[in-house]
């Protein structure tokens, strides 16, 4: 176990019960190594510390926000040092700039209401918001429900301040509006997984409040009829701000758990959503219009916010849902949004050809979507096959002009896959990028590029 210097003694989590809650992320069947030790930073201080100290003694770090990750890249490692950066939290907002300097363990979801405020928002907004921070969001290039109309989090990153292995500061990017001086490395870190330093401040660019958002909610008997309803959405020419899609067994593990009003024996459904700033309501009239010559078999429009909001609590509600459901696999795939309907299909014909359940629901409008595919554990074979079905969607999407991973990032589990789709010079180039700013190899090692010259 490290010893740390005393200076950060009291930043230690010392309870053992405590700390073992540090040592697993939000991925499937993640489990603590024996023996690691957090370190909870209250500033860039601390995280200079412990990175001068890891480096000194080629101790592994795992930077961490608020452990949602579902890859294993936010988990301990054996005899390493967890530094989780939530406690670094600080928010100054500058309305006539429309930037907000945060430290990295803003929870997402505060940043969004202290914003309100000011009629300023910040749009990234993944479906875990209420607990994921701004410095994991940025390590993963988080995406989200809204990315349809708005990007993902690196449109919203400005400049960084980051912390590198051996303790030097630096800061990329800039505060104004445009700046092209020299190469990007905010860039370069967003998305990086923790793997080359650790953020402790973001410049985040913010934009005007748009309108509270109003909801459409389609429900279609086949799952081709939904794709006709998404396909018709693209040709709309005012984007949705929200384009989710759940399929007939995501809908029926949602009723399950609770009666969010949705028909059980849907074959699919979709829910849009508008927040043109005076125009949500003309917006999302027309999208019932498109869904319904699209062959929707119920369309229901929310015409007020509270009654808009009703309406997607049932998607709110398709993760714990899933949890419920038992063990699962839970895929990232992005493909073409034309392509989304051979995707959903491929990944029902993979889980009936496995003896596998499977749902696919999420972010339509991006062609992004999480299969799940559940198995029980203590059934080795059913494990064996839910893994087997987790890499097949992998190349699906392969074949579809897609990527393994659209907003989830690599970290430990689709590791083994990076090279299949970057290629081995390709690997070799960013495994030597990393080497530059993190040549002991300290920073997270194991996650992105698997286990090898990188682990001290
Ligand atoms: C229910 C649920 C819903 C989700 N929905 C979405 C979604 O819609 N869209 C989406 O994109 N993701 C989603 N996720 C995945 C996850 O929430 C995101 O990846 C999120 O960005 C992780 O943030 P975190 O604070 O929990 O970071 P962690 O899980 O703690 O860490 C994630 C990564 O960030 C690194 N990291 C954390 N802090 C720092 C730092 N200060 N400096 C450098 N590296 C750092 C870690 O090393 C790790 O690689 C979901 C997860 C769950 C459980």
């Amino acid at each position: 176990m490290p010893i740390l210097p005393d200076s950060l003694r009291d930043r230690v989590v010392s309870d053992a019960d405590v700390a073992r809650t540090y040592g697993v992320d939000a991925s499937p069947g993640a489990s603590a190594p024996d023996q690691f030790t957090v370190v909870r930073a209250r500033d860039r201080a601390d995280v200079v510390e412990v990175l001068s100290y890891a480096v000194a003694h080629q101790v592994p770090v795992v930077p961490q926000g608020a452990r949602t990750a579902t890859t294993g890249a936010a988990v301990a490692l054996e005899g390493g040092i967890v530094l989780n950066t939530e406690a670094i939290n600080h928010v100054e907002i500058d309305p006539v700039e429309r930037i907000a300097v945060v430290g990295p363990g803003v929870v997402n979801a505060d940043l969004k209401s202290q914003l309100t405020a000011y009629g300023l928002a910040y749009p990234p907004d993944p479906a875990s918001s209420a607990s994921c921070t701004i410095g994991g969001n940025i390590a993963t290039n988080a995406g989200g429900l809204c990315c349809v109309k708005y990007g993902v989090t690196a449109d919203y990153v400005r400049g960084l301040e980051v912390v590198l292995p051996g303790g030097e500061v630096i800061t990329t990017g800039r505060r104004t509006a445009k700046g092209v001086t020299g190469y990007d490395l905010t860039g370069l870190f967003v998305g990086s997984e923790g793997t080359i330093g650790v953020v402790t401040e973001a410049v985040l660019k913010l934009v005007p409040a748009p309108d509270p958002a109003l909801t459409v909610l389609a429900v279609f008997d086949s799952l081709d009829a939904t794709m006709k309803g998404v396909e018709a959405l693209r040709g709309q020419r005012h984007t949705p701000s929200l384009l989710e899609l759940l399929d007939g067994p995501s809908v029926a593990a949602i009723q399950a758990f609770g009666d969010y009003g949705f028909p059980a024996d849907a074959g699919g459904l979709l829910l849009v959503q508008s927040d043109r700033i005076g125009h949500a309501h003309e917006d999302v009239l027309a999208y019932a219009e498109a869904l319904t010559a699209a062959g929707a078999t119920d369309v229901a429009v929310a015409d007020d916010p509270k009654e808009a909001d009703l309406l997607l609590q049932g998607r709110r509600a398709l993760n714990p849902a899933l949890e419920a459901k038992g063990p699962r696999m839970i895929e990232d795939v992005c493909v073409p949004v034309g392509r989304l309907d051979e995707l959903v299909r491929a990944v029902h014909q993979i889980a009936e050809r496995r003896g596998l359940e499977a749902t696919s629901g999420g972010h339509a409008g991006d062609g992004n979507l999480h299969p799940c595919f559940f198995y029980d554990a203590q059934n080795p074979a059913q494990v064996d096959a839910a893994q087997a079905a987790f890499g097949e969607v992998v190349e699906t999407a392969w074949a579809l002009g897609g990527t393994l991973t659209g907003e989830h990032g690599v970290g430990t589990l689709k590791a083994a896959w990076l090279e299949g789709e970057l290629g081995a010079a390709e690997v070799a180039r960013q495994r030597s990028i990393k080497a530059l700013f993190d040549p002991l190899g300290i920073m997270n090692p194991g996650r992105v590029f698997g286990l090898g010259t990188d682990r001290p």
